[in-house]
């Protein structure tokens, strides 16, 4: 019999989809779930962006097109990025994908060698594509605790512990994903400083959720001093305008730019046309629904949040940006007796019809920072309300039993 290759039987997953399939055979069964499993805007994508889809479809511009992608969406995302982050970006030096997952990738491809030792930091909890990648392309994976102390930013301190002569790239994100944590300007300040003194790290400055920045103005690595030729900047347009399904995601950089082109040719050959032109729209046109959705993400941030500092056992952090809260279950999970945030998790769901991830979801457990679960709040107002009840309902009945 033909054999699986190892690395394809070890490769990694996104355990939401895993989960996604237990929610779905539950409604399936009839049960009554409410979900906060799924990353993404529950908004339409703007009605001006689908329009400039179908005028491109009826206009006959549905062919492949260059690899690195249409010159009009090069140009209008160098010149997005660079607004955003204080920079000229060259349209030559970014790169167009079928989202900003691919880049992921495309960046280990670029800046390591199969089974050469190369190591790559990157943030833990923190979204699992990046270490199931490392792993795949032969790289060795460096975990980079974050802390809650520090409302789920790393310390810089850890970092430079983390880097050795093998490393070749550190990946950040922020906001991030799960915490919706965010690196405030002081830490990118001394996150720069450190890697002044390592001038051969690659930073891959994971920025798709760049319009979803609620504590502090946005900021990136790629604006400091000397940082952009060596970081690769990743945005797009899924979270900003509600376009996951579209998979349009752009990354810059100068001297990467023709290898991503490069590695997009030998998978992709191109993102979707149609989808291409749809993203020039979400950029050059107006911005009033992407900042609508912006307003109603921060409302539900301070919804949930409240919601969830009231249930016994449970203390959740204002998250900074994205759309996730991370509460810290660590005395829920006692107060029923559940042995872990997992347990925790399963019993929620099962008992109580309340669908979230929890952290080992998102990379191991960090020793000393206890149990937490994740909570997408791109959910109406109405679901979390009664999502959250729900849970402080099933903590209160089920504590009451073990006590
Ligand atoms: N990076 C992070 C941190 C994400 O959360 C996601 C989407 N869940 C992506 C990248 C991928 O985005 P896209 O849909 O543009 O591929």
């Amino acid at each position: 019999m033909p054999q699986v290759s190892r690395r394809t039987a070890a490769l990694g997953t996104e355990n939401a989809f895993v989960v996604l399939a237990e929610v779905s055979e539950l409604v399936r069964q009839g049960k009554d779930v409410i979900s906060f499993c799924i990353g993404q805007p529950d908004f339409p994508t703007p009605a001006n962006i689908q329009d400039a889809a179908v005028r491109a479809i009826r206009e006959g511009r549905h062919g492949y097109t260059p690899s690195a992608g249409i010159p009009e969406l090069r140009e209008a995302a160098a010149r997005y990025m660079g607004a955003m982050r204080g920079l000229a970006i060259d349209p030559e030096h970014v790169v167009v994908g079928a989202g900003a997952k691919p880049f992921i990738a495309y960046a280990i491809l670029a800046t390591t060698d199969y089974g050469a030792g190369d190591e790559v930091v990157y943030p833990v909890p923190g979204f699992p594509i990046y270490e199931s990648q490392i792993r795949a392309h032969g790289a060795v994976p460096v975990p980079l605790h974050l802390r809650e102390s520090r409302d789920f930013a790393f310390d810089p301190a850890e970092l430079e512990a983390k880097i050795t002569p093998r490393t070749r790239l550190v990946i950040l994100n922020s906001p991030q994903n799960p915490t919706g944590g965010i690196l405030r300007r002081a830490d990118l300040e001394a996150i720069a400083a450190i890697l002044a003194r390592h001038p051969d790290v690659w930073v891959y400055a994971d920025e798709i959720y760049s319009r979803l920045a609620y504590a502090e103005p946005f900021a990136s690595i790629a604006s400091l001093p000397g940082m952009y030729e060596r970081t690769i900047i990743s945005d797009g347009a899924s979270k900003t305008w509600a376009m996951t399904g579209w998979r349009i995601g752009f990354a810059a950089n100068p001297l990467l730019a023709p290898a991503f082109t490069r590695w997009v040719t030998n998978t992709d050959s191109c993102a979707s046309q149609p989808s291409q032109w749809a993203a020039v729209e979400a950029i050059r046109g107006p911005q009033d629904a992407a900042e609508a959705m912006r307003r109603s993400f921060v409302e539900r941030r301070d919804l949930i949040v409240g919601l969830l500092n009231e249930v016994p056992g449970v203390a959740c952090r204002t998250p900074g940006g994205a759309f996730y809260a991370w509460p810290n279950v660590t005395e829920a999970c006692r107060m029923i007796g559940a042995a872990d945030s997992e347990e925790f998790r399963r019993r929620l769901l099962n008992e109580a019809g309340v669908a979230v991830l929890a952290d080992v979801h998102f990379g191991s457990r960090v020793p000393g920072e206890g149990q937490h679960v994740r909570f997408s709040y791109a959910a109406s107002p109405e679901a979390i309300e009664a999502g959250v009840a729900r849970m402080a309902d099933f903590i209160r009945k089920n504590a009451r039993r073990v006590a």
